[in-house]
C-alpha cells in the first residue's frame, strides 16, 4: 500500500551548515493497517508524515503508494484520490457550511453532479454521526465534532490512505479516545491509517509502531490485527447530549 524507501531529508541551516532530520527510513504500510508514529518532539515525525502523503517533495529517495511512484512536482490527480490528511487544527474552512466542508474535495470529480456530491457529503457525515450538522458552521462544533467532520472529509475521494498529524493534539482525553477509535474503525474497513500522536496507549492497539529518534526509525510490525465491527456507522451522537 506504502513503502518508503531510503528516505532522508536534510533541513539546510545557518552558515551553509544542514540539519538531517531523516536518514534512511525503510517501511512499509498495507492495507488494513492502523499505524502509530511516535517520537519526541521534533524528531521528525511531521517531516516524515508530509513527505509520505507527497505534500513535502523535496527529499532523497521514493515513496511508492497504490502502487506508484510519489510525484517530486507535487501530488497528482491519481494520489490526490488515493489520500486523505487529518490535521492537528481540523483545517476546516470557517465561512462554509459543514457540508460544504465535507464537499470540498468531490470537486475534484468533474463528472460528479451537485446532488451526488450532495448525497455523498451528507452520507459522510451520518457515518460519523454528525447527519443533523450538515448546515451548521464550524464555529458552531465542538473540537471533537470538528474533527470527525475532518474525518468525513478525508473519507469523501474514497481514499486508500489516511494519514493524520497529530489528530487528538487539541482535544480533551475522553474526545480524543473516540477519534482514535474512529480512526481505528476505518483500518478495520480496510484503509490504512497513519497516525502521529502521542497518545501512548495506543501502542498497543496499532499494527504497526513507529518510532523516531534522532532522524533514525525503529519500526515494528505488532501481531494486532484490527477487527471489523459489525455497525458500519462509527459513533452514534447521543441526542440527549448538548451539541456544543
Ligand atoms: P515533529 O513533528 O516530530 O515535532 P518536525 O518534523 O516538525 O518534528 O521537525 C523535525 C526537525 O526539523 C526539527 O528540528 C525542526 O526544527 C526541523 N524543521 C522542521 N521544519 C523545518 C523547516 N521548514 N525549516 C527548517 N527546519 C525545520
Ligand atoms: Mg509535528
Amino acid at each position: 500500500m506504502l513503502e518508503m524507501k531510503h528516505i532522508s531529508k536534510s533541513y539546510p541551516q545557518a552558515k551553509g551548515l544542514t540539519e538531517s532530520v531523516l536518514k534512511d527510513i525503510n517501511f512499509t504500510f498495507e492495507a488494513g493497517d492502523f499505524a502509530v508514529i511516535l517520537g519526541p518532539s521534533g524528531s521528525g515525525k511531521s517531516t516524515l508524515l508530509n513527505i509520505i502523503s507527497g505534500l513535502d517533495t523535496s527529499y532523497e529517495g521514493e515513496v511508492i503508494l497504490s502502487g506508484k511512484p510519489l510525484s517530486k512536482k507535487g501530488l497528482d490527480d491519481y494520489h490526490k484520490n488515493t489520500i486523505g490528511f487529518i490535521f492537528q487544527s481540523f483545517n476546516l474552512v470557517g465561512h462554509m457550511s459543514i457540508l460544504e466542508n465535507v464537499k470540498m474535495p468531490l470537486y475534484l470529480d468533474k463528472h460528479l453532479s451537485n446532488e451526488a456530491r450532495n448525497q455523498r457529503a451528507q452520507e459522510l457525515l451520518e457515518k460519523v454521526g454528525l447527519g443533523e450538522f450538515s448546515k451548521k458552521k464550524p464555529n458552531q462544533l465542538s473540537g471533537g465534532q470538528k474533527q470527525r467532520v475532518a474525518i468525513a472529509r478525508s473519507l469523501a475521494n474514497n481514499p486508500d490512505i489516511i494519514f493524520a498529524d497529530e489528530p487528538t493534539g487539541a482535544l480533551d482525553s475522553k474526545t480524543a479516545t473516540e477519534i482514535m477509535n474512529i480512526l481505528k474503525s476505518l483500518a478495520a474497513e480496510g484503509k490504512t491509517i497513519v497516525v502521529v500522536t502521542h497518545e501512548e496507549a495506543y501502542i498497543n492497539e496499532a499494527t504497526k509502531v513507529l518510532r523516531l529518534k534522532d532522524g533514525v526509525l525503529d519500526a515494528k510490525a505488532t501481531k494486532i490485527t484490527i477487527k471489523k465491527k459489525k455497525t458500519p456507522v462509527f459513533f452514534e451522537e447521543k441526542k440527549s447530549k448538548s451539541t456544543l
